[in-house]
């Protein structure tokens, strides 16, 4: 294709010669009462000049509530970010350009249905987005990115057809853009890996299922269907069958869920046995080994619930990786373990509202 897809910003600023779903993107990310008619280049504007100048000028009390006297003459107006996860939602109000980025911060049990998560988050959100110009929200499940609409949480019902960022827009008032938590946890690591030792990252979560996200430039891969990163679905060497209908799956032989299916154990337990835990590094080294012939990675970084092994993780991946590397003639890839505490998630969702910001510029 010769014509490149603009970015959200200006699908937001040219609708009215695009087509519907363009539209639909743009009311995605403007909220309020811009999701009845399309919106305009003036609209777009608008928003743009709110935090623009509020960038330029010291934070006016009035139009931000209680701002802390010592924030009176920050230079730029915080962040709203949120996670949304299948066990645990988290949200923040974060000043990306403090060294103490986080101004609020607060977590609680997502409850058990998405309209009432829903209703949660702007309960207690509401408050803080007084402050804010802009959100980024980490969902966790899939999720259609040009739409910004949520496909399904594996562990909550009543997301599917979800249309967050407008809904949460609509709201607070201003733009939300929204991702899946794999790309968002990525964008975090991101920010806060060396500059000149992170392009491109590849972050792989490894925990009930596997998943990854590819960060290029700043922006995560997301592909033509929001699919760019199923290294779960990597064929490795065995043949058993995985849900997603294709045989010898890298999730079917490593996540947390397969494990137990296949030897009646947690896998906290049944990878305490020395031999067990190595075969599974050999078959996870596998897996990313594919990835990284791939993609080149200069980094790796390895997150979710299976990285709480810590070392025991990433010293034999690592040597699995090297020892690749080394047989192939090229360079390994660095390799880390995620931050496990959930703060870079919604660093990486704050970060993730420049993307808006970027488009705008053009
Ligand atoms: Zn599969």
């Amino acid at each position: 294709m010769s014509v490149k897809p603009p970015p959200l910003w200006e699908q937001v600023t040219s609708s009215s010669s695009a087509g519907e779903t363009l539209e639909h993107v743009g009311a995605a990310l403007l909220g309020g009462a811009r999701t009845k008619a399309a919106p305009t280049a003036s609209d777009a504007d608008a928003a743009i000049e709110r935090s623009s100048t509020a960038r330029r000028y010291p934070v006016d009390h009035a139009d931000v509530g209680n701002l802390d006297t010592s924030q009176d003459y920050r230079a730029s107006v915080p962040t709203l970010a949120i996670d949304i996860g299948g066990t645990k939602t988290s949200a923040a109000l974060i000043d990306e350009d403090s060294d103490d980025a986080f101004l609020k911060h607060t977590s609680w049990t997502s409850p058990p249905t998405a309209e009432d998560g829903i209703e949660q988050i702007l309960t207690t959100c509401t408050p803080w987005a007084q402050r804010a110009a802009k959100a980024g929200v980490s969902f966790g499940g899939q999720f259609d990115f040009p739409t910004q609409t949520c496909i399904r949480s594996m562990h909550v019902p009543g997301w599917e057809g979800v249309a967050i960022s407008r809904r949460l827009g609509e709201h607070f008032g201003f733009p939300v853009i929204t991702d899946n938590d794999a790309n968002v946890a990525a964008l975090g690591e991101y920010q806060a890996a060396p500059r000149d030792q992170r392009d491109p990252l590849l972050y792989v979560t490894v925990s009930t299922g596997v998943g990854a996200a590819i960060i290029v430039d700043g922006t995560p891969l997301r592909g033509a269907h929001s699919l760019a990163g199923e290294l779960g679905h990597l064929p490795i060497s065995h043949d058993k069958t995985c849900n997603c209908g294709q045989q010898g799956c890298l999730e079917r032989a490593v996540s947390g869920y397969w494990i137990e299916r296949d030897h009646g154990q947690l896998a906290e337990y049944y990878l305490q046995d020395p031999q067990h835990h190595a075969a599974w590094i050999a078959d996870l080294a596998q897996g990313i080994w594919s990835a990284t012939v791939l993609l080149d990675p200069a980094l790796i970084v390895v997150g979710g619930g299976m990285s709480a092994q810590g070392d025991r993780l990433a010293e034999p991946l690592r040597a699995e990786l090297t020892r690749k590397a080394e047989q192939s003639h090229r360079t390994a890839p660095a390799l880390e373990l995620g931050d496990p505490s959930g703060r870079t998630v919604l660093l990486g969702a704050a970060s993730m509202t420049r993307e808006v910001a970027r488009g705008s510029r053009g």
